[in-house]
């Protein structure tokens, strides 16, 4: 069996590990802080280490090469970062310079392609041939797999779910449009829908989570207060479902998928979020491709975009893209 490491580049964190070919089985698996204000060369040497700490958990493998996952925009083809605020790149050689240091042919690919990619290689959308995932945390990240494959697009920029419209005259993103479905569905947006309500005096025990320190309130502390049976909590949950399911049946709509996954932190809210979702989505979607899509939670919580960086190295090896 031949072996290929798997790294996902985050804001926060690194995580590298290999995997077989076959996805079979997964080695050496271990992470540590990006640390992005040392700058890129001391990111790259972290990665290059974390990677060979990897592969020696595989020693005696053969590895045949290295698969990337990054905050985007890129350029796959020319393995190039175009930019990234978080990590502060620009028009940045990852792939060869990660390929380089590791003497591995190496391929770059966005990092909610691969956690979509790895959900559809290993996890929650196993064997589906049609998988349109989001990646639900700070952002909104996407991916679109159509017959085994990542989608693309012309330019690389498809899949961008987060920064769909879902109100035209709707809040501002960070993108600079107005409305994108991750200004009100992602874990900040969730958690300043939050305060919002608090400001204006809703009644709630979300501030015994946080002491009384608003600033605190995170998607996760709304979460547990749902699940502890706050109303507030419970309302912002629902609303954050109805959100969620507009855009879930925009895509519904546009790529009849077998399986929408959903990945991240958001998942911890469990039925309390999908069953609202998938209500919303089926009133909203055209009956003949609701009646075939099962809108599941991530299964690879942590390693999906090891699985999918690894996975979309195979689908550059074997010509695919
Ligand atoms: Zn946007």
């Amino acid at each position: 069996m031949r072996y290929i490491v798997g790294i996902d580049i985050g804001g926060t964190n690194l995580v590298a590990g290999t995997v077989a070919e076959d996805g079979s089985e997964l080695l050496g698996l271990v992470s540590e802080p990006t640390l992005p204000e040392q700058g890129a060369d001391a990111v790259l040497e972290r990665i290059a280490r974390l990677a060979r700490a990897s592969m020696a958990a595989a020693s005696g493998k053969e590895i045949i090469g290295v698969g990337i996952g990054s905050p985007g925009p890129l350029d796959t083809k020319r393995g190039i970062v175009l930019l990234t605020p978080n990590l502060g790149w620009k028009n940045f050689p990852v792939r060869d310079r990660i390929g380089t240091m590791l003497g591995l042919p190496a391929a770059l690919d966005n990092d909610a392609n691969c956690a979509v990619y790895g959900e559809w290689w290993r996890g929650a959308a196993r064997g589906a041939r049609y998988v349109v995932g989001l990646t639900i945390g700070t952002g909104i990240g996407g991916g679109i797999v159509l017959d085994g494959a990542i989608y693309h697009g012309a330019s690389d920029s498809a899949g961008e779910i987060g920064h769909t419209t879902i109100d035209p005259s709707g809040r501002r993103c960070k993108c600079g449009n107005y409305g994108c479905l991750e200004a009100y569905a992602s874990g900040p947006a969730i958690a300043a829908r939050a305060v919002e309500g608090l400001d204006a005096g809703v009644e709630s025990s979300l501030p015994r989570y946080v002491d009384g320190d608003f600033s605190k309130i995170t998607a996760q502390v709304v979460y547990e207060a749902a699940n502890d049976g706050d109303l507030f909590a419970l309302e912002l949950v629902n609303e954050t479902a109805k959100i969620l399911g507009a855009g879930v049946a925009n895509m519904v709509n546009i790529f009849n998928p077998d399986v929408v996954v959903i990945c991240g932190g958001v998942t911890l809210a469990g039925d309390k979020l999908f069953v609202p979702l998938r209500s919303e989505v089926t009133r909203r979607a055209f009956k003949p491709a609701v009646q075939v899509c099962r809108i599941l939670p991530g299964e690879l919580t942590g390693t999906a975009g090891v699985y999918g960086a690894a996975a979309a190295y195979l689908l550059m090896a074997r010509g695919r893209v």
